[in-house]
């Protein structure tokens, strides 16, 4: 059977509607893609970058999916909440999730405004309970779904000047394997994805020493977080429940 139709769409995710936070731009956007091409039809919030937001969506359109493109704060509940309920009401059903959105405000413990700290805290961690606070009680009626939060090695290892950050991502590991537990027996799966350096807008300074640093000595790209998505997203990675999985060049081996 050949899984591919004429615009390279797979058939994997056919039938499948996702919504993915932060999708405008790096690691987000890439997911969105991936998740078109496998068939899902798409929702996606983002900050304020819309210009990016419309051209993804025209991109994505043009793989044959429906996709909805949200300009929400991933902090604001009740604009979360109405985001999808319109997702809802528009596709039917919600069977993934990607709580991607995410900032860093990095700096030393000892001079770290608070404001860093809760911007981060609140971005990274209380944006993923909102998404998935609103999605939850129909998931858990439909009886099927996935959950994905996208960590960082930070949050597994630590890493210095990203107190908070760290504190967020590692918070996101915690709540994924209780929330894995939690929802195991309606047939939702939640997963996480720990990433290293990737090239995005969030690394953009990277320096060239951090670089020889890693194994691989080059950074990740988006699509090779963005294929294990899909992966954990498809019938292959159905055994997969409260996992963490790495991706990281061989940095933190
Ligand atoms: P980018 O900075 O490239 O993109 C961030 C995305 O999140 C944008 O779409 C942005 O929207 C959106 N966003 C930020 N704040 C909010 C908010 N309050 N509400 C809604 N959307 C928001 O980041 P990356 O692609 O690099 O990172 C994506 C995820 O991966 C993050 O969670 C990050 O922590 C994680 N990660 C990244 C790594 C890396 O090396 N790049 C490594 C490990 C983890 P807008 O375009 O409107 O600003």
């Amino acid at each position: 059977m050949d899984l591919f139709d004429a615009k390279g769409v797979t058939g994997m995710l056919t039938g499948k509607v996702a919504i993915v936070s932060g999708g405008s731009r790096g690691i987000g956007r890439a997911i969105v893609l991936e998740l078109a091409r496998n068939g899902a039809d798409i929702v996606f919030n983002y900050l304020s970058n819309r210009d990016k937001a419309e051209s993804l969506c025209v991109e994505a359109r043009s793989l044959g999916k429906k996709c909805m493109a949200y300009e929400v704060d991933i902090t604001e509940y009740e604009k979360v909440k109405t985001m999808v309920d319109e997702t809802y009401a528009e596709y039917g059903r919600v069977d993934i999730v990607v709580n991607n959105a995410g900032i860093t405000r990095d700096g030393a413990l000892a001079t770290m405004p608070l404001e860093n700290w809760s911007q981060v805290i609140n971005t990274n961690l209380t944006g993923a309970f909102n998404l998935s606070r609103a999605v939850i009680i129909p998931m858990m009626k439909q009886r099927a779904g996935t959950i994905i939060n996208i960590s960082s090695i930070s949050g597994v290892y630590g890493n210095a000047r990203q107190t908070n950050y760290s504190a967020a991502k590692a918070g996101l590991i915690g709540f994924t394997k209780s929330l894995a537990k939690e929802v195991a027996s309606y047939g939702i799966r939640v997963n996480a994805i720990a990433p290293g350096f990737i090239e995005t807008d969030m690394t953009g300074d990277l320096q060239e020493a951090m670089i020889k640093a890693i194994p691989a000595k080059r950074t990740g790209k988006a699509e090779e977080v963005a294929a294990l998505v899909s992966f954990l997203c498809s019938d292959s990675g159905k055994y997969m429940i409260g996992d963490v999985i790495e991706i990281s060049g061989g940095l933190v081996i």
